[in-house]
């Protein structure tokens, strides 16, 4: 299959299920006095959820928070937890959206 057909199913699959189809919403949490700034979990978030805060730690050192506006978009794939190399961050995972809440008219909802 060509990639411009599979664009177009994958587009048309899109919207017929995006009502059903849900996906996590992550919760980070990070405890700061353990983060050394190596930056590995803001580099590797696919979401590019975090960055670094305006703060620093008790060692002085920048810690990851979530970007503004970017509360929804953690998808828990605990991507940013298992690269941390000082164990600072921990995904739960409570919530869930459906895409078409998501990508549409209640963008701030949760559950569903
Ligand atoms: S769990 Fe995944 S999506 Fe969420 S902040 Fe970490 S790396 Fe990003
Ligand atoms: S991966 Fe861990 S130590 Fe590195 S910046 Fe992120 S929280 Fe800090």
């Amino acid at each position: 299959m060509v990639l411009a057909q599979q664009d177009e199913v994958w587009s048309m699959r899109r919207l017929v299920n995006l009502h059903k189809m849900k996906r996590p919403i992550g919760k980070v949490i990070v405890n700061p006095d353990l983060c050394k700034d190596c930056r590995f979990c803001i580099e590797f978030c696919p979401n590019n959820v975090l960055e670094e805060s305006k703060d620093v730690n008790i060692k002085g050192y920048h810690y990851p928070v979530v970007r503004p506006g970017k509360e929804l978009d953690c998808v828990a794939c605990r991507m940013c937890e298992k690269v941390c190399p000082d164990f600072a961050i921990t995904i739960v995972s409570e919530e869930y959206t459906t895409y078409d809440k998501y990508y549409g008219v209640s963008r701030h909802a949760h559950g569903g």
